[in-house]
């Protein structure tokens, strides 16, 4: 048997079977590079869901882990600690919002966004208690979370797991008539978004719709929640996605690469009138705003400035999907995305085709992820060159055109 065999075989027997793992078991990381426990080496192009944006094991973010680690990693929010103050001016100057939430995963960052919004809806909105309602578009992913879920289309995030959080307004994604139409209820209280779908395979809207729904959003007195947590953070060749079209979201939720893949940590960014209607005691975590975290994220914040990952993100998506769109293949539908969130959609019936493609992948050392069963999410660490975007389009190249449906 081998060590993979082994590995694969204890995640199955002791491990809840929630996931569906390609079967490559990764030992160690470096920058675009993963390797497995045999030593063979793959090009990242998952990045962990958009974690990774600083490339695996970034070295100042590693140092800067290993630094606090030994001097404080938690303190809880009983007490003050000499990390937190620091983090908080410097992320609220980096994005420029008054005030900042810290949070650990994704999904609980996308909670504290909205029960934001609702105390919001009550304390200033004036929505009678319980009856706040929030928009989402339809297709959406937040998380896993009984909230998040709630907030989902897709059976297989939210099926057999009811009852659910009530009062979320599903419309079709793209779509502001929808929009300009639900907002005039009036105990609606937030529209939350993803500027692009992630999960739901890299689905970009159409130009100026964020800026539209923003404005409409305004008009209605309705919050403009954009969850950046996949998009955001360099991923799309902008800081945010929302600021491809100048939008300032009233929440912005971030998570992931907030910590370059190091820890989870996320955070929820919004002005006074917004953040300060919740009072002590009324949301928080154990871990929220640890020192180590707080440290870390600094550091991961500063090396996407540092290392202009905006730009090479920008560039090289742009290069890459120009590359891409050279492979001559029946197979490949379209080809879309930003900056370096970008994806295949595959021309098939086959409910296998995008793991069967996948496979063919690793086994020509690129690892990538189906995102439904025909479409091939491509995100690989944002510090990728020039020549290893070379590199991956030979081995994408090759597989599809090798490819059997
Ligand atoms: N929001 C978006 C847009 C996401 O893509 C994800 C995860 O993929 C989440 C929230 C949840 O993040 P986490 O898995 O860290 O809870």
């Amino acid at each position: 048997m081998t060590k993979s065999a082994y590995l694969m075989e204890l995640e199955d027997r002791y491990g809840a079977h929630n996931y569906h793992p390609l079967p490559v078991v990764i030992d160690r990381a470096r920058g675009v590079y993963m390797w497995d426990v045999e030593g063979k080496r793959y090009l990242d192009f998952l990045s962990a869901y958009s974690a990774v944006n600083q490339g695996h094991c970034h070295q100042l973010i590693v140092d800067v882990l290993k630094k606090q680690a030994e001097k404080l990693t938690l303190t809880s929010r009983a007490f003050y600690n000499s990390s937190l103050g620091e983090f908080e001016k410097y992320i609220t100057e980096y994005f420029g919002y008054d005030k900042v939430l810290p949070m650990n995963t994704g999904v609980e960052a996308v909670e504290t966004a909205v029960k934001l919004a609702r105390r919001w809806a009550y304390a200033v909105k004036g929505i009678k208690d319980k009856k706040a309602k929030i928009i989402v578009p339809e297709n959406n992913f937040h998380g896993r979370t009984l909230m998040a879920i709630s907030a989902s289309t897709d059976p297989s995030s939210y099926a057999g797991f009811g009852p659910y959080v009530p009062n979320f307004i599903q419309i079709p994604y793209n779509d502001l008539k929808a929009l300009d139409e639900a907002l005039n209820d009036k105990d609606v209280c937030a529209f939350m978004v993803e500027p692009i779908q992630g999960e739901a395979g890299v689905v970009v809207p159409d130009e100026n719709y964020l800026a539209k729904a923003k404005y409409l959003c305004e008009k209605a007195g309705v919050l403009f929640i954009a969850d950046e947590v996949q998009t955001g953070l360099a991923r799309t060749g902008k800081m945010l996605a929302c600021d491809w079209e100048d939008v300032r979201p009233d929440i912005l939720i971030l998570g992931k690469a907030l910590s370059g893949g190091t820890l989870p940590v996320s955070a929820v960014l919004c002005d006074d009138p917004v953040m300060l209607n919740i009072k002590p005691g009324e949301h928080g975590s154990t871990y929220g705003g640890n020192p180590l975290a707080c440290k870390v994220a600094m550091a991961a914040l500063q090396v996407i400035k540092d290392e202009n990952l905006e730009y090479n993100a920008f560039y090289l998506g742009k290069y890459f999907r120009q590359e891409l769109s050279k492979i001559k293949s029946p197979l490949i539908k379209e080809i879309r995305g930003k900056g370096l969130l970008n994806a295949i959609v595959l021309n098939t019936q086959s409910e296998t085709a995008g793991w069967d493609l996948c496979m063919k992948f690793m086994e020509n050392g690129l690892l990538a992820k189906p995102t439904h069963h025909f479409i091939i999410r491509l995100a690989p660490p944002l510090v990728i060159t020039k020549s290893q975007i070379d590199d991956s389009v030979a081995i994408i190249s090759k597989c599809i055109k090798e490819f059997k449906d």
